[in-house]
Formats: C-alpha cells, sequence, structure tokens
C-alpha cells in the first residue's frame, strides 16, 4: 500500500514535503515525494492529506505495572515517602489489578501515537493473562534482592521462561536490576551477565533522586535510613557517587539503559561517555520529583545518547511522548523540535539494539508508523510536538491499530 501525507518525516534524511510511503507486508519498502512514488494498478492508497506521517514514537522507560497508580501518590519532599506510598498502595491490588493497568497503560500509549515502548515489569506471572500486545512492547524483569530474595542464573532463567512462552509477540525481553540500593552488586553482576549471554538488553534506574546520591556520597539521608532499616547492608556507602559504585564493580555496559542519572559528579560524565551508556530522560517525572536540572547539554555534549522515557503514573499524569518532548523543551533552551523527535525515535532504537529497524522511515525498516494532524503549524516536528489529538494513523508491525473511537 501507498500512504500519502502533507508531509513524512523519515529521522534519517530531511523531512519530505508531499510524501508518500510505500508499505508491503510489516516492511516499508520506499518512501519518496508522492509525484515519484506512483500506485501500481490495484494498490491501496492512503491519503493522510494535511498530517505529518512519522516513525512510531519509542517510550525508553515506562511501568506498565503502576498505570494504576495514576492521580494516587502526591509529590512528595522526600523520595523515601514516595517509595513507602507506592509500598502501601501495592499492597491492595491483586493480578487482575495489575493485568487491567497493563492493558490501560497500553492503549494510553496507542492514543498518543507510541508503537514501541521499554516497559520494567515487576510481576512477570501476569504475562500468561495478557493478551498479545498492540505496541512493540520490551519486557524487563525487574530484579530487586534488598529484602534478602536470593536469585541465581536458574531462577531467572526460569522466570524468563514466562517470557518465552509468547514467541509470537512484538518486541523483546531484557533484565531490570532495580536500582543501586535496592539491588546488591552480586545480583547486578547476574543480570550483567545473563544479558551478555542470552543477547538481551539491560536496564536499571540510577541517581534519580537527592537521596540517592547521598547515601552513596554521605551514608545517610532518608533512603539510607529506609534501605538500612529493610536489612540492606550499606557498607558501600559513603564512597562516591551512585553511577560511580556501578562502574566500579564494571556493572554497566555498553548496552545498558541508565535511567535518570539526575545527579551525577564531575567525574562521572568522561565514563560514561567512554562505556558508551544510553541515558533515558523522564523529563515529567523529573519536574514531578522537582529534580536539579538535568544535565543535558553536557551530556550531550559528552557523546552520550539521550532517550526520553514517562516512567510510571506513579510520578506522571500521562505516558504521552509528545508531553515528554513539550517538557524537555520547556526546560532546556537550546533544544530544537527535531532534537526532541530523535530522541524518541533514532536514539531510542540505537539504545534498544534495533537501529535500521524502528525509529525511521527508511527502506526496509518494519512499518511502525504514526500520523498527526498538521494542525495550525507549517513545521513537521513542530506538528508532532503540539499535537494533542490521537494519531490520525497509527501502524505496527504493517498493520493498522485503532485509535480513532474517541
Ligand atoms: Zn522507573
Amino acid at each position: 500500500m501507498i500512504i500519502k501525507a502533507e508531509w513524512i518525516v523519515p529521522m534519517k534524511g530531511d523531512p519530505i514535503f508531499q510524501g508518500a510511503v510505500r508499505v508491503e507486508h510489516e516492511h516499508i519498502v520506499h518512501a519518496a515525494k508522492s509525484s515519484e512514488l506512483l500506485p501500481q494498478p490495484g494498490e491501496e492508497v492512503l491519503d493522510l492529506g494535511s498530517s505529518v506521517l512519522a516513525p512510531g514514537l519509542i517510550n525508553a522507560h515506562c511501568h506498565l505495572d503502576y498505570t494504576i497508580l495514576r492521580g494516587c501518590i502526591d509529590p512528595h519532599n522526600s523520595f523515601a515517602g514516595w517509595i513507602k506510598s507506592i509500598n502501601a498502595l501495592k499492597r491492595d491490588f491483586t493480578t487482575e489489578d495489575y493485568v487491567k493497568s497493563v492493558n490501560d497503560g497500553l492503549e494510553m500509549l496507542i492514543e498518543s501515537g507510541t508503537t514501541t515502548v521499554a516497559n520494567i515489569e515487576s510481576f512477570p506471572e501476569i504475562l500468561p493473562l495478557l493478551g498479545p500486545p498492540p505496541v512493540r512492547t520490551w519486557w524487563f524483569l525487574e530484579l530487586i534482592d534488598v529484602r534478602n530474595r536470593n536469585f541465581d542464573e536458574t531462577s531467572i532463567i526460569g522466570i524468563l521462561s514466562v517470557f518465552d512462552q509468547h514467541p509470537n509477540w512484538l518486541g523483546g525481553f531484557g533484565l531490570s536490576p532495580h536500582a543501586p540500593y535496592t539491588a546488591s552488586p552480586a545480583l547486578y553482576r547476574l543480570a550483567k551477565s545473563c544479558s551478555e549471554r542470552l543477547q538481551m538488553p539491560f536496564t536499571t534506574h540510577v541517581a534519580e533522586s537527592v537521596q540517592e546520591h547521598e547515601m552513596f556520597v554521605n551514608a545517610r539521608g532518608d533512603l539510607y535510613d529506609l534501605m538500612k532499616s529493610l536489612g540492606r547492608d550499606c557498607s558501600d556507602c559513603g564512597q562516591g557517587s551512585a553511577l560511580s559504585h556501578l562502574l566500579e564493580y564494571g556493572l554497566l555496559t555498553h548496552n545498558c539503559l541508565a535511567v535518570h542519572m539526575n545527579y551525577l559528579q564531575d567525574y562521572d560524565y568522561s565514563a560514561l561517555s567512554e562505556l558508551g551508556v544510553h541515558i533515558v530522560y523522564c523529563p515529567k517525572c523529573h519536574s514531578y520529583f522537582g529534580h536539579r536540572p538535568f544535565e543535558l547539554e553536557r551530556l550531550r555534549q559528552h557523546g552520550v545518547n539521550i532517550c526520553l522515557g514517562t516512567d510510571s503514573l506513579a510520578s506522571n499524569n500521562s505516558l504521552d511522548m509528545r508531553a515528554e518532548m513539550r517538557e524537555a523543551r520547556l526546560k532546556h533552551a537550546g533544544l530544537t523540535n527535531r532534537q526532541c523527535l530523535e530522541m524518541v525515535t533514532l536514539n531510542p532504537a540505537k539504545a534498544l539494539n534495533q537501529e535500521g529497524r524502528i525509529g525511521e522511515i527508511s527502506d526496509d525498516a518494519l512499518a511502525d508508523l504514526v500520523a498527526f494532524d498538521m494542525g495550525i503549524h507549517s513545521n513537521p516536528y513542530e506538528a508532532i510536538i503540539e499535537s494533542h489529538q490521537r494519531p490520525r494513523l497509527l501502524m505496527v508491525n504493517g498493520q493498522k491499530i485503532d485509535s480513532s473511537n474517541d
């Protein structure tokens, strides 16, 4: 089929005015000016008129399990207090609640033009109860051992077999030691070796809050006290930043998506660029907690690949990547519209080792596409970022997804 739109935004290359994309089965065949891409006899043509057609958006960090927490938790001054609130609420939720939560979250992604999500899964036992997700989903198994839960390679591979039962699902699987304050160096080491051996991506929260920073740099503060009360061995605290804690043990690799990175020390920057770690910045979650400014420019200057994510609805009010781009642009004056789009297309595709497959409109890429109305805008990048409506078209793997029932 041919899809025509006023603008095509391939991301690799410049926007195409009055463009067209040919899609066959699950792949993009070619994109060009519509005058150069004529339909073959009998070929379906979909003309989207005054729209911008782009690669489907990629959310590089989300917890669909916690869609259910939307609006439940007021912003806290204390990160430790926020964690306690979540844990208290979680006690009342059933398996059915989490299944509904994941499905509601997936619907929110569709409504806002996201076709790929990196989702942290804390309850892998719900996967057999879910249908095939409508968007390409990477399920990252969350690993925590602060309360003396012992993992070994066999138990991790056993849990991953739940994921394996769905070979026809779009996306993939990965591992996610939660954070340096809840996952021991031994657990990080295990997750790292499993992800390397099984060639899976690896993600973790690092340097999210000032309390985490205090815990690792100065061995004090609310989070330090909370973790100590839960029985964590805190002898590794007071020796440097949360990131340097992981780096010292060799626990981060080039295939790691490190989430947040709000509190870094000067010595962290060069280490990050040398390792080639990808960073996921969650702009609205960042505002929710009132963290110190994210060092976007400095990280970009060090050549770090930066992606955007929403995090969960325990610290955000939507899973809309357009809202994340607007927030990023608001906070970082030098950021261009195109750079915002790169952080939700090309950059996360690279971080998930899917370069050339998703996040771009190019020959042989997968047909994950989204179209938004141009509205009053003449610049196609701006039209995407400023859009508040459901997409005019959402396509995943060459299949149109219904998102028009508003
Ligand atoms: Zn998170």
